[in-house]
């Protein structure tokens, strides 16, 4: 086995190649490269360059090119940086297992250390506020980390009032510290949350179930602050109180500024609850500073108040996956969740002095792939100037893109906010939710966008009816070039379904 490089190999040369091609591969090539696909292993192998010419030849056609084109909307995947796409071949490279502290043998914990700095000083925290900050798999593993550091607390503050001493869901397990404490479950309280949020409360042992939607009748969106507090005088439960900043479906922000925020820590405070943000890619916000963007800021002010934050750097960062961060307040805690206390030789980072933490006894991981580097160098090259520029004309297309469906003859704009125009407009952030004002048209709506391949959009659904969603996320927007493709491809679906 010989060392090989992606540029020698002319692998480079294929991404470049991608310009100008559709943004999914057909049909046929799909088939194709199934049923190229090696059957099983063999027993010699095909050795290098066979695998490489296949490699090349039948599965690479067959990947979509969603990151690498900037005319992907569907879900929120961003794109790679060029800075970040380089630091992430480094990683593979040096292939660094980034579990222990470990000063005298490789920077590598102190590069993740000062990545997760700089990202603070990116989104405007002050430089001590976040002492538990690592780096995850993406914002569903965050929000695994929240709940499970939300669980730990709340179940130590019912202990505390009940004065029943520590009591410690690490070591004892969920069932025996609700019992220890008196409480009957945990629940988590929230308005219109992402679905991972049910699925780390799943992994967490609180449960699905626990999820209760406490929302405006009329502004779902919005925490109904009388319901908040009654359920959280009952006092039977532990509460979390998770925050949705913002929610993928409309990019709307479910508080609008630091004096909401401030109320909800003081009730949190009284009864003993922990905040969580799902910030995944409403917390770039931070960045942005033009008046124009005031009202979606404000759906980020004061979000300091809040005990954890999820971030995904695999989104909105434009780095590659999976990337996601993890901001928390109480690092003993959190210790006392994701301690690897069994083996001792992996605590060296422990003794250590400085005040870097081995990743493996603050999240989910032991061995862990150097994936702060990518972040480090795109903050690094990009600057928060260059982080602005690029934010400022995603919001910008999307913008454009609104404004072109509200003036439209055939298309509606979503949701349906009681406000003018121009105020409607203040409130996009990166997402456009619409849909086609005729049902037949509505109904294959996504599938007519789509099938141009030239953009793509996300199908979801919206009071009932389908909807289609842009999500713009590539840090290769040009929102002049983009924002004609996108009114000729919508134009062009309404005239065809006019003749049809
Ligand atoms: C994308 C997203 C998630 C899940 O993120 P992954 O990186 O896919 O794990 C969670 N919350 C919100 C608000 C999101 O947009």
């Amino acid at each position: 086995m010989q060392r090989v490089y992606a540029a020698e190999l002319g692998l480079d040369r294929l991404l470049e190649l991608s310009t100008g091609a559709d943004l999914l591969p057909s049909k046929e090539v799909l088939q194709h490269a199934r049923s190229s696909l090696i059957p099983a292993i063999s027993k010699e192998g095909l050795g290098l360059s066979n695998t490489v010419k296949h490699l090349k030849e039948d599965v690479v056609p067959a990947l979509n090119l969603a990151s690498q084109l900037p005319n992907y909307y569907g879900f929120i995947t961003g794109g790679v940086t060029p800075v970040a796409a380089l630091a992430d071949n480094i990683v593979t490279a040096y292939d660094q297992n980034v579990q222990v502290h470990l000063p005298e043998e490789t920077i590598a914990t102190e590069v993740e250390d000062r990545a997760l700095r700089m990202l603070c000083e990116l989104l405007d925290f002050g430089p001590t506020e976040w002492p538990h900050k690592t780096f995850t798999t993406g914002a569903t593993a965050s929000n695994v980390l929240g709940l499970a550091c939300g669980r730990e607390f709340v179940i130590a503050e019912a202990a505390r009032r009940t004065k029943k001493g520590p009591v410690n869901v690490g070591d004892l397990g969920l069932a025996k510290a609700l019992r220890l404490c008196g409480l009957d479950d945990i629940r988590i309280l929230t308005t219109v949350p992402h679905s991972s949020l049910g699925k780390a409360a799943s992994i967490t042992g609180i449960g699905r179930d626990s999820i209760t939607l406490v929302g405006l009748p009329n502004a779902p969106h919005k925490f109904d602050m009388t319901k908040l507090q009654r359920i959280l005088q009952e006092r039977t439960s532990g509460y979390i109180v998770a925050i949705s900043c913002a929610e993928v479906n409309t990019g709307l922000f479910a508080t609008s500024s630091a004096a909401e925020m401030l109320e909800l820590r003081e009730l949190c405070d009284k009864y003993g609850a922990w905040i969580h943000v799902d910030g995944a890619f409403g917390l770039l916000v931070r960045v942005l500073e033009d008046h124009q963007y005031l009202n979606i800021r404000a759906g980020c002010d004061g979000i300091q108040f809040a005990d954890s934050i999820t971030g995904d750097a695999h989104k909105l960062l434009n780095v590659p996956y999976d990337c996601g961060f993890f901001l928390g307040k109480h690092r003993a805690l959190a210790e006392n969740v994701f301690r690897n206390s069994n083996a001792a030789y992996l605590n060296v980072g422990a003794t250590d002095t400085s005040f870097i933490a081995s990743p493996l006894n603050i999240g989910i991981e032991n061995s862990r792939r150097f994936r702060a580097l990518p972040v480090y160098a795109s903050l690094t090259a990009y600057g928060r100037r260059g982080y602005r520029d690029m934010l400022e004309r995603q919001v910008k297309l999307a913008r454009g893109i609104a404004r072109f469906i509200l003036r439209h003859s055939e298309y509606d704009l979503l949701p349906n906010l009681e406000v003018d125009d121009e105020r409607r407009l203040d409130s996009i952030y990166i997402i456009v939710l619409f849909r086609a004002k005729d049902d037949s048209l509505n109904k294959d709506l996504v599938k007519h966008v789509n099938a141009t391949k030239k953009i793509y959009v996300s199908g979801t659904a919206w009071t009932g009816a389908p909807a289609c969603r842009f999500a713009v996320s590539n840090w290769q927007v040009d929102v002049d070039r983009d924002l004609q493709l996108v009114t000729d491809v919508l134009d062009r679906v309404a005239l065809a379904a006019s003749h049809a």
